[in-house]
């Protein structure tokens, strides 16, 4: 990253005017409906960075209106319109790197060096791809006796995206890529907590030459503006990240006229160390499996399954790794883990912690809060825990992890690892490849890492198996859950 301490101090200053941003719905900043705000604070300091409208129902109407006129015309564009436009949507936010990184930065609480390296370069590239991908949305042709059967692609409809707060822009260009490329309008429901990146990030589009109306945003709470959203009878689709509880209550809001839904959500993942793994590979990528991001991953790698010989080894070396990460804001050069995300988030993994300590699990480090201004936890490796406790079976999304012993890689290593509702991630470290993919192919997850960890590709289809999620994202599978399939039979 080729980023100097002036420019990140004159970005701050430029964004450290405290703004009142509106919705963004067909082309304009728009006041909300019910007239009340929501105030954004820094979590590192929890100085107020902003205020965004809190949305409603009158809200998600409007938007949902501009999606469903700029629908036709949207639709029928063509690839070459849409390729050009995601292509420029990749070049503008490459060309504001640095802004986009310190907007993650200030209002997530993750450090910029992760938002620079992997959050904004992570959706350049799914701009990028997908705006390949508008080339490759191939229909079929059959034939058969004296008929010709064509078989159409065609996008979908009026899409409603409800995503989380732990990758704000991220998270935004998983879901617009293959919605934008297949031709399909959107309206985004951002998290309440983290909107500001997405919220340029409309703008831009619009720089970029997307029509008004194709790109909607809203800003606002769950259940007044994301459930009316997941509910509305003009949405033809809704695609949504966040925890399984709410994922539920899509499910139920989207029932009633049977939209399609994809669902990301939680996981409890296992990450297995075998006893002939490289140590120098497999410690600190156990370590970074659970803190990169501050455990905020629903893919965190947060039951650490260590064979025997290895495991006093293996939870030292990531113990110490723990104690030599230095948490700090994340705009500080020096920091390696910045703040949780909010209040609710430290509550929660102080909640957990708490727990862990109750039903008699051990910190081996950390396990309490760190400071007293900002959201930070510290780095935590538990012991001594048992599939009965909560922080041995629950999503902590938090900077926690669970070190499991284990004998031999048999059928009840494959059962304790797959004894979760979830089945979202797993990862495998070990020289034997033949015996990795012995076990990756046991392993009911979405994806199983060998010999690494949150490793993430545009071309690479990201999901989960139970209770993690219906569906995949990335990757041509994405495109499907954007289109629908037209048999046209035409006797000749
Ligand atoms: P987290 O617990 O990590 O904050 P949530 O699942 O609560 O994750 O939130 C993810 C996204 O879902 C956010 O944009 C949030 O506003 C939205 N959301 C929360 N509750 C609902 C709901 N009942 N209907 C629709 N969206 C919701």
């Amino acid at each position: 990253m080729t980023m100097k301490l002036q420019d990140t101090r004159l970005l701050a200053a430029r964004l450290s005017e405290v703004k009142t941003y509106g919705h963004f719905i067909n082309g304009e900043w728009t006041e909300g409906h019910s007239g009340e705000t929501i105030e954004l604070s820094n979590p590192a300091t929890r100085q107020t960075l902003a205020y965004i409208q809190s949305g409603d129902a009158v809200d998600v109407d409007r938007a949902v209106n501009a999606a469903h006129h700029a629908f036709p015309r949207w639709s029928k564009s063509s690839p070459a319109q849409r390729q050009t436009i995601l292509r420029v949507i990749a070049d503008r936010l490459r060309a504001r790197q640095l802004d986009y990184a310190m907007m993650e930065t200030l209002n997530n609480g993750k450090t910029i060096t992760e938002a620079f390296t992997h959050d904004i370069t992570g959706a350049i590239g799914l701009f990028e791809y997908y705006a390949g991908a508008a080339f490759q949305l191939h229909g079929q042709v059959a034939d058969f006796a004296d008929s010709t059967m064509l078989i159409h692609r065609e996008p979908i409809g009026v899409v409603a995206q409800i995503i989380p707060w732990n990758f704000p822009l991220l998270m935004a260009a998983w879901k617009l890529g293959p919605a934008l490329t297949t031709g399909c309008t959107v309206v985004l429901k951002v998290a309440e907590e983290t909107p500001l990146s997405a919220l340029r990030l409309a703008e831009l589009c619009q720089e970029a030459g997307l029509p008004n109306g194709v790109l909607n945003l809203l800003t606002g709470f769950g259940e007044p503006c994301g459930a009316p959203l997941a509910a509305h009878a003009m949405v033809d689709k809704v695609a949504f990240t966040g925890s399984t509880e709410v994922g539920k209550l899509i499910v139920k809001a989207a029932s009633n006229d049977l939209k399609k839904v994809t669902l990301e959500l939680g996981g409890k993942s296992p990450n297995i160390i075998l006893d002939d793994a490289d140590m120098d590979l497999a410690i600190p990528g156990a370590a970074n499996a659970i803190f990169f991001n501050h455990g905020q991953c629903c893919c965190a790698g947060s039951r650490l399954f260590v064979q025997e010989k290895k495991y006093d080894q293996v939870v030292e070396g990531v113990t110490q790794f723990a104690k030599n990460i230095r948490l700090g804001p994340g705009l500080d050069s020096r920091t390696q883990m910045g703040p949780l995300v909010s209040q609710t988030q430290l509550e929660r993994v102080s909640g957990y912690l708490r727990s862990g300590e109750e039903q008699g699990a051990k910190a081996l480090c950390g396990g309490k809060r760190h400071g007293e201004n900002g959201y930070f936890v510290e780095p935590t490796v538990l012991v001594d825990t048992s599939p009965d406790m909560k922080v041995y079976r629950e999503e902590i999304f938090g900077p926690v992890v669970t070190a499991i012993p284990f004998k031999s890689v048999d059928d009840d290593l494959l059962t304790r690892a797959n004894d979760t509702t979830y089945g979202l991630a797993a990862g495998i470290y070990t020289r034997d490849m033949a015996r990795a993919h012995r076990i990756a192919n046991r392993l009911r997850a979405g994806t199983v890492w060998i010999n690494c960890y949150n490793i993430f590709d545009a071309a690479l289809p990201f999901g989960g198996y139970k209770q993690s999620g219906w569906g995949r994202e990335m990757g041509h599978n994405a495109l499907d859950n954007y289109l629908e399939t037209k048999s046209i039979c035409a006797s000749i």
